[in-house]
């Protein structure tokens, strides 16, 4: 396999791809950092009650954060445990949580999408994911399955064959596999050692089970990773042919992050190296027939994602990229946030703090943001950005956004990749690296808080 250089990027400069890397990831407008503590719980269930009068559809997150080993990378929320005493717990504390927010969330809304994220949703059992199931559909209006998207992330080293099949048959249709890299030095160097031949069987599995959607998470700039060795990550991607692809980008921030301080910094790709990486994964999977879909994101053209790329549908939420409009979310467990009633709130990040709270019969909220009326058009501008590369102000007052537009000017003033003016602005094809850069502009809360880099995490 050749490594020949990629080159679409080539032109743009350096010191936008770099602001690009540690720009947020926009899963949300605001992002987290503009949450305040001042949200308290009587905020939290007006939010609920609105939401619930709304009649909106209804998305539902539920964190498990457990993992059975420490990958020096990550940087999510999550617990490094294998006590099972200690993970049934969580669970019971989960289920006390669900009993709460049903209760409050009158006349319950239809649920159309289901997420298990972490940590590791597979470190509970098929027994407590079952248990974890009922909970949900007893106490929420689950669409039926066929309207129903359930997907769940998954540690391939913690999962067998048959664990595949009783997810199939608990009604999970979707699932996202961790890769990272198969290469065994860069494993090594992560910590996080597992078997490609077992993952090909895993996916094989879950083709057989009837999943209708197969993602694989990559992550570029890690420790040891090089063109050359990345190679055979992106074969084995090819030949397994997964419905979705997710690139991440690994940011160093081991101040953080305490896990990646075994992280030796002498091992990571430099910035050319990084862009290099990013680049190879864009060009490989395109070749291959894969449509790119906003930032780092990869869909087959028969996917849902593709279709509802192409039909410019697509829209943005915390778990990236999704096909459902403007649907409420409910996020339950540890450090979950839920976005309804026209605000964000997140839980306790902590399990002993979560489980405390919903253990003496309180919601477990911890801070949150109601948003303006400013915010939601910023959102607007910001999700159509990263869904579709571009906004349209042609609705909009006259010089609504004129100061943006000079600073879009600024970034590229022979607009070789930008096109703006008082109608809207378009990236092309040869600026989609840049997506966040531009999103960045109509981001009225950056600044007021630490610009949030970008981290390995669904959340980030
Ligand atoms: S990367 Fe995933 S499996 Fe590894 S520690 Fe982080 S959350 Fe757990």
């Amino acid at each position: 396999m050749t490594t020949a250089e990629p080159t679409s990027s080539a032109a743009l400069p350096a010191d936008l791809l770099a602001r690009e890397m540690r720009g947020p990831r926009y899963t949300s407008y605001p992002t987290a950092l503009a949450f305040d503590t001042r949200f308290g719980v009587a905020d939290w269930c007006q939010a609920v009650r609105a939401s619930a009068r709304g009649g909106e559809a209804l998305s539902l997150y539920v964190h498990i954060p457990f993992c059975a080993s420490n990958c020096f990378y990550c940087g999510c929320n999550r617990v490094i445990s294998r006590s099972r005493t200690r993970i049934r717990g969580y669970l019971e504390s989960l289920l006390h949580e669900i009993e709460m927010q049903a209760r409050l969330m009158q006349p319950p809304p239809e649920v159309l999408q289901l997420h298990l994220g972490g940590g590791t949703p597979n470190s509970l059992t098929t027994g407590e994911l079952a248990v974890l199931l009922e909970a949900l559909r007893n106490r929420f209006r689950f669409a039926p399955d066929e309207r129903l998207e359930c997907s769940m992330e998954v540690d391939p080293r913690l999962a067998t064959v048959d664990d595949i099949d009783v997810w199939r048959e608990l009604g999970f249709n979707r699932l996202s596999f961790g890769v990272q890299d198969v290469d065994a030095v860069v494993q090594t160097a992560i910590n996080r050692r597992q078997s490609s031949d077992h993952l090909a069987e895993l996916t094989a599995a879950a083709r057989q089970a009837g999943f209708s959607s197969l993602n694989y998470d990559l992550v570029y700039g890690l420790p040891m990773q090089s063109p050359a060795r990345f190679e055979a990550t992106l074969d084995f991607v090819l030949a397994q042919r997964p419905d979705r692809v997710a690139a991440y980008h690994y940011a160093h921030l081991p101040a953080r992050f305490p896990a990646q301080r075994a992280i030796d910094e002498q091992t990571l790709p430099n910035q050319t190296q990084r862009q290099w990486l990013r680049e190879r994964i864009h060009q490989r999977l395109c070749q291959a027939g894969y449509v790119a879909i906003g930032l780092d994101h990869y869909a087959l053209p028969g996917d849902e994602l593709a279709r509802a790329f192409a039909g410019g549908r697509l829209h943005r939420n915390f778990q990236g990229y999704s096909t459902l409009p403007d649907c409420e979310l409910l996020g339950l467990g540890a450090s979950a946030i839920s976005r309804l009633g026209g605000c964000y709130a997140q839980n306790e990040a902590t399990e002993q703090g979560y489980r405390l709270a919903v253990d003496t019969g309180h919601y477990p909220v911890a801070r949150g943001y109601r948003l303006t009326d400013e915010d939601r058009l910023r959102a607007a501008v910001i999700e159509s950005i990263m869904c579709r590369g571009e906004a349209d102000f042609s609705e909009l007052p006259s010089g609504r956004f004129a100061p943006e537009l000079e600073r879009l000017r600024a970034l590229d003033p022979a607009q070789t990749w930008l096109e703006c003016g008082p109608w809207g602005l378009r990236v092309s094809e040869a600026g989609r690296s840049l997506l966040r850069v531009v999103a960045m502009v109509f981001d009225a809360h950056l600044g007021r808080a630490e610009v949030p880099a970008t981290r390995y995490s669904r959340l980030a």
